[in-house]
């Protein structure tokens, strides 16, 4: 990509900010959105610009017109992406829910009838998804999963346990992996991918508290569910080549792993540090920071050029490089580096849970410092990351089990 845009791009890219300037009321704009993304904007507030975004086909801008979208190309979502950011309001909800993962696999291995089914309420906001992958014992190397689907007249039987099923008290609909074939060899050929209803019949879900003390973890327990033939998505026993096509995106899209997002995180470290005192000045004054701070920033800065390089080359046609392998575990891990360095300029207060007493930062740092190590792990562990980068990339012997990454 060009750093400079084309005047076909500049003229999109005004496009795009005079529409922000006349939708988003002047006041709302530039509210701050916290460390990673919060809404800033009360959501009564955003509710007309939500609905302006619908009219626009802008919720989920990248998919084609017929499915409600705006049939945007990787270059344009970028542009799209930077003018938000830049005006300081949170755009649309890309990856909420699933929705973009999941839509990005329907329009590949969908039928037109599950197209037709999902995509529309998904971008509406009517619908909501969670993911049934992980299972005790098969997290990394998922392709030893056991849940199983059996045939019977009419559709499938669905029996065994998932876990970390994130947010599946809320969700409507579940993708999910379960075994088809129990004989098949290699194991990710008897693999089917499904989506059903949470309402099924058979479904339990018990909750997993976790440190923050939210409920956003579940096991999930599947007791002979029926599930009808066309829940299963793509071929019978070919789940496997869905479900990776479902990780790269899931990858691609992390929130973490947005340079936009680690942008406003490293502005906001500096505007802590900023306002600091230390020692008569001021935090920022002190050139060992600066420098930390500055080396993040070069990072940032190569995985947004990086991240170029990519699409780029998908808005070509072609397929993106091996670069793309590093995107999730380099933007994680960084991430976790702006965070740790925030944690440290905002000191002991760092530690306490709320904002009461010590400012409006201070709680959400103590959060973030916690949630974000599950960055490295989610949609497959650094370890892994770094496995398949080593095998596919630099040619190294297979070090067994992680078929997250087959
Ligand atoms: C925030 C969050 C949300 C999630 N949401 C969902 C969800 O909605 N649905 C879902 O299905 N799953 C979800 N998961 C689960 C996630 O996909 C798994 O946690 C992840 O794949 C790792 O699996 P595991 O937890 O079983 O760890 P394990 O696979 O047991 O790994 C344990 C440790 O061993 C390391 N390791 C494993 N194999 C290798 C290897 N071959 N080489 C080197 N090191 C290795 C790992 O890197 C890790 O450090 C979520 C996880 C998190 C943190």
């Amino acid at each position: 990509m060009n750093i400079n845009d084309t005047p076909e791009q500049a003229k999109f890219r005004r496009d795009i900010r005079a529409w922000i300037k006349k939708n988003v009321p002047a006041r709302l704009q530039g509210r701050r959105q916290g460390i990673v993304q919060g809404p800033g904007i009360p959501a009564e507030e955003y509710a007309p610009i939500r609905k302006a975004l619908i009219r626009e086909g802008w919720l989920a801008p990248s998919f084609p017109k017929e499915y409600g979208g705006a049939g945007f190309d990787a270059l344009q979502m970028i542009i799209f992406n930077e003018e938000f950011q830049r005006a300081g309001v949170p755009g649309p909800p890309g990856g909420t829910g699933g929705l973009n993962n999941v839509s990005q696999i329907l329009f590949k291995y969908g039928t037109e009838a599950q197209k037709q089914r999902w995509l529309l309420p998904g971008l509406k906001g009517e619908i909501t998804w969670c993911q049934g992958y992980s299972e005790p014992g098969a997290g990394s190397d998922l392709a030893s999963l056991k849940v199983r689907a059996d045939k019977v007249d009419g559709g499938y039987v669905i029996n065994g346990q998932k876990i970390w099923t994130s947010m599946a008290h809320k969700a409507d609909w579940i993708y999910l992996l379960a075994r088809t074939d129990q004989n098949a060899k290699p194991r990710q050929k008897g693999i089917s991918f499904f989506i059903f209803s949470m309402k099924t019949p058979g479904i339990t879900i018990r909750p997993i508290i976790t440190i923050d003390d939210h409920h956003h973890f579940n096991e999930t327990f599947y007791d002979n569910v029926k599930v009808p033939e066309d829940a299963l998505v793509g071929k019978l026993n070919e789940g496997w080549t869905v479900a990776k096509a479902l990780l790269v995106h899931e990858r691609l899209n992390h929130i973490a792993a947005n340079p936009q997002v680690l942008g406003e995180a490293i502005q906001n470290l500096k505007s802590a540090a900023r306002s600091t005192a230390q020692n008569g000045g001021m935090l920022w004054d002190d050139p060992d920071l600066r420098r930390r701070v500055v080396q993040l920033e070069m990072d940032a800065d190569s995985l947004r050029a990086t991240r170029y390089r990519s699409v780029t080359k998908i808005s070509r046609g072609e397929v993106p490089g091996d670069e793309t392998m590093v995107f999730k575990s380099f933007g994680c891990e960084l991430f976790q580096r702006i965070v740790a360095v925030h944690h440290e300029v905002v000191g002991p207060a760092g530690v306490i849970w709320g904002n009461d007493l010590f400012g409006e930062d201070a709680g959400e740092i103590a959060m973030h410092a916690c949630n974000i190590r599950a960055a490295t792990i989610r949609g497959g562990t650094s370890e892994v990351q770094r496995n398949v980068v080593s095998k596919r990339v630099l040619g190294l012997p297979d070090v067994g089990p992680g078929s997250r990454s087959d």
